[in-house]
């Protein structure tokens, strides 16, 4: 396959991408890319993906920082993502740099070079994407002239394993602060004359964000327990607080997302309904880093609707949220949204716990009926209860018969295993209660304690006995017939998340030995090499384990100064 590359495009000096992958992953000019003289812009910032484009494209956040960003006259902002291994090696053979795909500028070129942190398994990429931008790896390598480099998203919540890594972490809601950032780059002249220190000094100040190297009176996590009993220094010095946005009905939200020239993940138009979620599950990290609860009104995301819809084309939409059925205004919305959309042919998105209730008055002509998921993630009410995830067996079972009856396809239960204080009882409800839903599949994930969320103190389950548990389980399944499917999520990636996700200053030796093995991609299955990540960490001294064990009250945790 050979592929001519328009001109101007993001890799100017490649002219024919034999045998690449997907190439539509490396080209722009995609509908509604943005395009900036770059002679003319104070600055310029790289946001940069650390998985593929079809990934990188279908987040959120990216969509909203590059609209935010590029609503600045002076600021120009491009996007840049991993390579597949093939684009890597081809980059690598001809000596040429990772660039962005509007301007097909190296990495390097840009002020600031900003990854959105999703998964601790990306951590080897965003490594991988430096290096090839030919940015230094380390942030005490790099000289002025070279992009400041900063990282926000989930995983920022514990920055320490990245921290060498990184100039300076925003932790929270990054359009909240990220205009605060851009002036304190430009006010120090970063982009005329680079003045590194100085802006790394002045982004210390911003509230939400971290900047290991600049940690003005704030002492490292790790000697936090000595600096508590320390008199003089005050507890406010040593903690670091994420930004949330207090408004987000009057926040920005782009209306005008790229439309990719090949299939991306979520390939639509998703409207953020609500942020937070007003349940407390003691697993989920996600309901304490996006808290508080706050709610898009109904006028709002219909601006938002229609406007996206005119200036994307796109024939589908999805209401986002950590757990959209409780979103207040859901029956107006929903109806609003029929209403509106129905003459346009635009299919929408519900959420499931809501669906039964719209078919059984009739459903609506927009909904989209493709699968009907729940996530019960214990197999017992006893169990969800200890949880605090109050999600009841009849509710699922009614709302479920109710959509199948209606003419969907498929149900998906999504569970954990490895929980604190499961039993065999509790496993073997999963089963017993997948056995009285007619078409339904099962995803079964080891359970993680991620840093702040209530169970950030336990252990994680050893693998031998995780494999037992998915063996029992898929014996259980077995012996119901083959009509119930179950997708087992490995023990090994989620020890190595693990490991990662609850990582010190340490781990940042794991991540550069595993990248220097060639560790890519390592959140698909196809690259994921388990024993490679064993080797990095043996040749790196550091046991994982110490990582997994369960912590005492009062230990210190790497992550316990962000708040
Ligand atoms: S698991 Fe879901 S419902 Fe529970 S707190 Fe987290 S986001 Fe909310």
């Amino acid at each position: 396959m050979g592929v001519r590359l328009p001109t101007g495009v993001g890799l100017p000096s490649t002219e024919y991408m034999i045998d690449i992958l997907k190439p539509a992953r490396y080209i722009n000019s995609e509908w509604n890319a943005v395009h900036k003289e770059w002679d003319q812009s104070a600055l310029k910032i790289a946001l940069a993906f650390p998985d593929v484009y079809e990934i990188g494209m279908s987040h959120l956040g990216m969509r909203i920082l590059y609209g935010i960003l590029n609503k600045e006259k002076d600021v120009i902002c491009e996007r840049a993502f991993t390579p597949w291994p093939d684009m890597e090696k081809r980059l690598r053979d001809k000596k040429e740099n990772l660039s962005s795909l509007e301007s097909g500028r190296a990495l390097k070129e840009f002020d600031i070079v900003g990854f959105s942190l999703q998964y601790e398994m990306n951590y080897p990429d965003v490594l991988n994407i430096l290096d090839l931008g030919g940015v230094s790896l380390y942030s005490r390598d790099r000289q002025e002239g070279e992009p400041i480099v900063i990282a926000g998203g989930p995983c920022a919540f514990n920055p320490e394993p990245l921290a060498d890594f990184v100039d300076a972490f925003v932790i929270g809601e990054a359009e909240e602060a990220i205009l605060e950032i851009v002036s304190a780059a430009k006010g120090e002249g970063l982009g005329v004359n680079c003045r590194r220190e100085a802006v790394l000094k002045k982004l210390s100040k911003i509230q939400g964000v971290y900047v290991p190297d600049h940690v003005i009176a704030r002492p490292k996590a790790e000697a936090i327990s000595e600096i508590a009993s320390f008199p003089g220094v005050a507890r406010n010095d040593m903690i670091v607080s994420k930004r949330i946005i207090k408004d987000l009905d009057n926040s920005f939200f782009p209306t005008d997302i790229i439309v990719p020239y090949i299939q991306i993940i979520h390939d639509r138009i998703g409207i953020e309904i609500m942020r937070g979620c007003p349940h407390q599950c003691k697993f989920c990290q996600a309901c304490k880093i996006f808290h508080p609860l706050r709610i898009r009104s109904v006028k709002r995301i219909m601006e938002i609707a229609e406007e996206s819809v005119k200036n994307t084309g796109y024939e589908e939409l999805s209401l986002l949220s950590l757990s959209s059925g409780d979103y207040p205004h859901i029956e107006e919305l929903a109806w609003k949204l029929e209403e509106k959309f129905k003459p346009l042919g635009v299919k929408v998105s519900l959420p499931s716990l809501r669906v039964g209730s719209f078919e059984e008055r009739g459903g609506m002509d927009t909904l989209k009926r493709a699968g009907l998921t729940f996530a019960p993630e214990a197999g017992s009410e006893r169990l969800r209860h200890a949880l605090n995830k109050n999600i009841q067996d009849s509710e699922i079972l009614e709302k479920s018969r109710a959509a199948l009856n209606a003419g969907w396809k498929k149900v998906k239960l999504y569970f954990m295993i490895g929980l604190p204080g499961e039993t065999g009882e509790d496993l073997d409800a999963i089963t017993n209660l997948a056995g009285k839903i007619k078409n339904v599949n099962l995803s079964v994930s080891p359970f993680i304690p991620k840093p702040h969320s209530d169970f950030e103190r336990e252990g994680m389950e050893g693998m031998e006995i995780l494999k037992e548990k998915q063996k029992r389980l898929s014996s259980r399944l077995q012996a119901k017939g083959s009509r119930i499917k179950a997708n087992f999520h490995s023990p090994e990636t989620a020890r190595i998340e693990g490991a990662l996700a609850r990582g010190d200053k340490n781990t940042a030796r794991v991540i550069l030995k595993a990248w220097e093995k060639g560790l890519r991609l390592q959140a698909w299955t196809e690259h994921f090499n388990y024993n490679l990540w064993e080797q990095a960490f043996q040749e790196t001294g550091i046991d994982p384990e110490n990582y997994l064990k369960k912590k005492e009250a009062g230990e210190i945790l790497p992550w316990g100064f962000i708040v």
